[in-house]
């Protein structure tokens, strides 16, 4: 893991990008913020939680257009797995995913906008700005891939387990215009929303263990990465027609 300057931002790195506003985040300058309990957000230590808010104080909107790449990822099987292994060894499986996904994602400056059990949405291009924000997720999923399955396999060896599919993890990827808000009264927490949210995460639940689906929007933005995958149609739910993507597997 990278652990640069850039890695370990001294002010929030989303106030600055989207409102060139210096937030301390870390050093003797960030004890008065805290006071005030702003602080680094769980999402992305590079960020405070005045970003968790959406910039609510500041802005006084409502929510944001942004174009964004979202991703998602969760364990395959989990659902069969979880009736049969033993509750310890289940949440050891769910802390080690996250613990990788994250590490991953806060990497190529994505931030963890959502962890649901074995599952977790990430957002990249907001509030960090990320010039190449579909290279990024895609470098993240690559990432999750590599770091997820020699640590599930380690996990795996100590436990029985009720089939023979290896466990592992599947991701989708996809680039598009997104609404990005609080759209809940009683959480300050900010998440995006809108058509392109919704394909990510169909995209995922059709990715196989090891595999990474990147909608063709998002492949388009990371060439380099996709050279020598191949395209596969999708019939997706809620999607009227096949919806095209490029599959890559974990190497
Ligand atoms: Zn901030």
């Amino acid at each position: 893991m990278e652990s640069t300057a850039r890695s370990r931002a001294r002010i929030c790195r989303g106030c600055w990008d989207q409102m060139h506003v210096p937030i301390p985040i870390r050093g003797p300058l960030a004890l008065p913020f805290r006071a005030f309990g702003i602080t680094r957000s769980k999402m992305n230590p590079n960020i405070c939680t005045i970003c968790e808010r959406s910039f609510r104080y500041v802005k006084k909107q409502r929510h944001i257009s942004a174009t964004a790449t979202i991703l998602f990822a969760d364990i395959r099987g989990f659902t069969v797995l979880s009736e049969r292994m033993d509750p310890v060894i289940l949440s050891e499986i769910v802390s080690v995913f996250q613990d990788r996904c994250a590490q991953a994602v806060w990497a190529h400056d994505g931030i963890v906008n959502k962890q649901m059990g074995d599952g977790l949405m990430a957002i990249f291009n907001f509030p960090i700005k990320i010039k190449h924000h579909a290279d990024a997720a895609v470098a993240a999923a690559l990432d999750i891939q590599r770091s997820c399955t020699s640590a599930l396999k380690s996990l795996e060896l100590r436990v029985d387990k009720p089939s023979d599919d290896a466990l592992g993890v599947g991701v989708g990827v996809h680039t598009g215009q997104v609404e990005i808000g609080e759209f809940s009264t009683f959480r300050s927490d900010f998440t995006a929303i809108g058509s392109a949210v919704n394909l990510a995460a169909r995209l995922e639940s059709q990715a196989a263990a090891g595999e990474i689906l990147v909608s063709v929007e998002a492949a388009a933005q990371a060439p380099e990465l996709m050279a020598g995958t191949q395209t596969r149609a999708f019939r997706l739910k809620g999607i009227e027609h096949p919806v095209l993507a490029q599959v890559l597997f974990k190497s």
